[in-house]
């Protein structure tokens, strides 16, 4: 693919980033870079990283944007991300963030920033009825009746409720959501780089219309 493809994906919490991020990373073969799930798993080999950010998470707060982008920054100097691209999904966060992007990627700019739109009543039920496979992070739905265990479909892994999915949890962090992240939609679009989709509708439409918008952006 020539100069592979590199796209940020922003949504609330909810709206299905992770999902649809994981169904593009494989249709575009780029890797998936999920800032949340790079977290988790150091929280789980209990890492200095892990250590220092496990009560953050928990608390559904954001980690500190000096971390985060060191995170970020080595992860796409990586092979397989400068080679082919990535889609990366949690991160930027802040306006801070993304200024500190910019320069980072001023060499090789993202191709396309994507605003997966689902309003937060809505995404409210998802995020409290959401089970997640703790080893590949699949999403499933709870139906108030669920098997225990639960093992995971695709990877036979154990499906539980994130430890970040509590109700308290869930409103800061659309609360944050509202106030840190979504100044990043006006960032964006004044750089010329957004493109808003309606993440409403079964996950085969909401694919459908982010490959268009990926497509478009990257024929531009
Ligand atoms: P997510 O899986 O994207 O919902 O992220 C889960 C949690 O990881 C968030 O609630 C934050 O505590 C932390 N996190 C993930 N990405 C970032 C980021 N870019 N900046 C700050 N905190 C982050």
């Amino acid at each position: 693919m020539p100069n592979g493809i590199r796209v940020i994906m922003l949504g609330r919490q909810g709206a299905g980033k992770g999902t649809q991020c994981r169904r593009l990373a494989d249709h575009y073969g780029v890797p998936h870079i999920s800032t949340g799930e790079m977290l988790r798993a150091a929280v789980r080999q209990d890492s200095v990283v892990g250590r220092a950010v496990k009560a953050v998470l928990d608390a559904g707060k954001l980690v500190d944007d000096a971390m985060m982008i060191s995170l970020v920054q080595g992860r796409i100097g990586q092979e397989d991300a400068r080679v082919a691209g990535y889609l990366l999904d949690g991160f930027p966060r802040t306006v801070a963030q993304a200024e500190s992007f910019d320069e980072i990627t001023a060499a090789r700019p993202v191709t396309v920033v994507v605003d997966l739109v689902v309003e937060r009543d809505l995404v409210l039920d998802r995020l409290s009825a959401r089970r997640t496979c703790e080893n590949c992070e699949a999403n499933y739905v709870s139906t108030g009746n669920d098997p225990n265990p639960w093992t995971c479909d695709s990877c036979g892994g154990a499906v539980r409720q994130r430890a970040d999915d509590t109700p308290e949890a869930i409103n800061r962090r659309l609360d944050l959501y509202d106030s840190q992240t979504a100044p990043l939609v006006d960032y964006y679009r004044s750089r010329n780089k957004l493109v808003a989709v309606d993440g409403l509708g079964t996950p085969d439409e909401v694919f459908a219309r982010l490959q268009r918008a990926v497509e478009t952006a990257r024929n531009a």
